[in-house]
């Protein structure tokens, strides 16, 4: 079976939806699931090695298509060992990650963007539930959304969920949104990249099609519950075979 079976199901299940039948929903995680932070976190190096020069040889080392989840490991991994450095550029991280700026250089993995676009083409709801936060990432992430050409809250009718305070926990946000997502309509389709945040979804909506994007996430994953689909990529199948239009404007 093709790793992507379950999504095919979920897509052909919406078009016998009957009449009068409770809104579906697809919700899209962005971070790792959507978007890769690879370039983001490249770009980032490079904007501190313009005071810290003395990293820019390691950073020419970095793949920003196979980087890991912290920054700092990545350049420990090929071979920058001075830990003075390594610590001040974690801070710099930390002040410039979670940016306006820097969010906008996240490009989608290779294919996510047909999918999203087929699954709003069959009427469902395109709800975006991401620990991003309002006031620091949402005018950058509405911007790149547009850039991929994907469904927009304004023009398409699609939701952008981002927590409130940018301190707030991921996991337990997302999980105060499950409340609401319940009244909403009819979650058909979940996609994480986070084993702890997919299960919970497995958990919350047992009809939903839960899908593990298998990128990178947080250190000490929990086990993944054998209701979530893994699947490795989006990008090799044809999903303009089901309704993905060539029009960046979707109606939803
Ligand atoms: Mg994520």
């Amino acid at each position: 079976m093709s790793q992507h079976q379950p999504i095919l199901e979920a897509i052909e299940r919406l078009r016998d939806r009957p009449p009068g039948a409770p809104k579906p929903i697809a919700v899209y995680d962005l971070d790792s699931t959507i978007f890769c932070t690879g370039p983001r976190n490249l770009a980032i190096a490079r904007a501190f090695a313009e005071y810290r020069p003395q990293l820019r040889q390691a950073i020419e080392r970095l793949d920003p298509h196979a980087m890991g989840w912290n920054v700092v490991d990545d350049l420990r991994a090929v071979g920058f060992a001075d830990q003075a450095i390594l610590t001040e550029l974690r801070s710099f991280w930390r002040a410039t990650f979670f940016t306006d700026h820097f969010v906008e250089l996240d490009p989608c993995y290779p294919g996510i963007g047909a999918m999203i676009r087929a699954i709003a083409a069959h009427g469902c709801l395109t709800y975006y539930l991401t620990g991003r936060d309002t006031p620091g990432m949402r005018a950058g992430t509405l911007r790149s959304l547009e850039k991929e050409h994907l469904p927009l809250p304004d023009r398409d009718g699609a939701v952008l969920r981002m927590k409130p305070r940018w301190e707030d926990d991921d996991l337990a946000f997302k999980m105060q949104v499950f409340e609401e997502l319940h009244a909403l309509g009819d979650v058909v389709l979940a996609f994480e990249n986070e084993p702890a945040n997919a299960n919970r979804f497995a958990e919350a909506f047992p009809a939903a099609t839960v899908v593990l994007h298998a990128t990178i996430h947080a250190p000490n994953p929990e086990p993944l519950s054998d209701a979530v689909h893994r699947v490795t990529d989006f990008g090799l199948h044809a999903w303009s075979r089901h309704g993905e239009t060539s029009s960046p404007t979707i109606s939803v």
